[in-house]
């Protein structure tokens, strides 16, 4: 897998060694028209809930609810290992493996980047052949790569896909961080994205400098996030995404809960994350209530409805690709970010102008679109 000009890993085959078997177009979840195939053991219906971790400092560590830690901690308890996504360094995330909760720290928080896969699926086979329990955690079509790539279901093994928005090219990250490191004249150790200092709803993304000194951003004024939900950069994959559906392709599914808290359950612990949870199978419902029965984490059985609310991606999502995604690409390269930023997602088109997005101007236009909308379906409603 190689990194395109646009900033996505791409197979790259190797004409002299390959022997044309097909394997990897059979195993690849990005193949065009390719459709996720039911787990054997599939529910009809998930079920679905919102939850958290029951010990304080797990859940703020982790982006959402903090129940991907809880999963680990019961794998790790029957001697098994867990496979997740880590730091290699401040702009490159890769699966790795853990064998205890010191090394399942790293794999807490989403990375929003895509993440280098390497030998992973070929390593969770051989801890399988082992006998091991093994806990994969990734994206739906990591997920449905893995399944693709070892032909058959493993009783040890728990697959665990979270809700994704897509992934935003590589060359958004790089540029980021080339900006801040300008602006700061110093060189950026890590990026936290899923920031919960101040609140989870209003998570920032924090730059952690060499020199220990950190910058926040709300993630409504953060330019990386802005960029990124606004679609302007996704794996062109991502856009048509097959794996966004029911049924999903792991046990258990993990997303944030971003519907409306505040009216549904005031009662819950809204300002330190709360996880949208599907169960998938039996074999995952089974293991999240057993957690719940432990202690472990706090369960609450939720509508699908609700926990569809508020998700820009929804867990069945198919985006269109905007009209910019091309140029946004290819500035990426050349352009710095915050010019971008200004103006892909601080200005609006308004007729031959290019003005301030929900600025004066704007707001009086939209006003006035809307008084003429009014007017215009009262003059063409039919005279009864
Ligand atoms: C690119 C991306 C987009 C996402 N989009 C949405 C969304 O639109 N809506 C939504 O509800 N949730 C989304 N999530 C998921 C959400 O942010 C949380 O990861 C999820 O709720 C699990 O949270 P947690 O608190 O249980 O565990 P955490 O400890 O925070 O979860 C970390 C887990 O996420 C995995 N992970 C982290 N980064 C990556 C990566 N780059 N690729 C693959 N796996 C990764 C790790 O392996 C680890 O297992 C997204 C995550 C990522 C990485």
């Amino acid at each position: 897998m190689v990194w395109s000009k646009e900033g996505f890993l791409t197979p790259e085959v190797d004409v002299n060694a390959c022997i044309n078997c097909g394997a990897c177009v059979k195993a690849c979840p990005a193949q065009p028209g390719h459709q996720q195939k039911q787990q054997s053991t599939a529910l009809e219906t998930p079920s679905a809930y919102g939850g958290w971790h029951a010990e304080e400092d797990t859940h703020l560590a982790s982006s959402s609810g903090g129940i991907f830690t809880a999963l680990a901690d019961e794998v790790f308890a029957a001697g098994g290992c867990v496979f997740g996504v880590v730091w290699a360094n401040k702009d490159t995330a890769r699966f790795s493996k853990a064998e205890n909760k010191e090394e399942l720290a790293a794999m807490r928080g989403s990375k929003y980047t895509q993440a280098i896969p390497g030998m992973v699926y070929r390593e969770v086979r051989a801890e399988l052949k082992k006998g091991r329990r093994v806990l994969f955690c990734g994206t739906a079509c990591q997920v449905y790569a893995l399944r693709q790539y070892l032909r058959k279901d493993y009783e040890n093994l728990l697959l665990v896909d979270i809700l994704c928005h897509g992934v935003p090219s590589r060359n958004l990250l790089l540029g980021y961080i080339r900006e801040w490191e300008r602006q700061e004249g110093k060189a950026i150790e890590r990026i936290r994205f899923r920031d919960k200092a101040t609140d989870w709803q209003n998570y920032q993304v924090t730059k952690i400098f060499t020199d220990g000194s950190t910058i926040s951003h709300c993630n409504k004024e953060d330019m990386f996030i802005r960029l990124f939900i606004g679609d302007l950069a996704l794996n062109q994959a991502c856009y048509a995404c097959p794996h966004a559906r029911f049924p999903r392709a792991g046990d258990i599914t993990l997303g944030d809960f971003w519907g409306n808290l505040q009216h549904l359950h005031p009662d819950w612990p809204i300002r330190k994350g709360i996880g949208s949870l599907l169960t998938n199978t039996d074999k995952g419902k089974r293991i999240l209530k057993s957690l719940e029965e432990s202690g472990q984490i706090h369960l609450h059985p939720e509508p699908v409805e609700n926990l569809l609310q508020g998700q820009r991606t929804t867990y069945l999502r198919q985006a269109p690709v905007p009209a910019k995604r091309e140029s946004t690409l290819k500035r990426l390269n050349t352009e710095p970010i915050p010019r971008l930023y200004r103006e892909l997602c601080q200005r609006v088109q308004c007729g031959p102008f290019l003005i301030r997005k929900n600025g004066l101007i704007h707001r009086a236009y939209n006003r006035l679109r809307r008084m003429k909308n009014q007017l215009m379906s009262k003059v063409s409603r039919p005279v009864s």
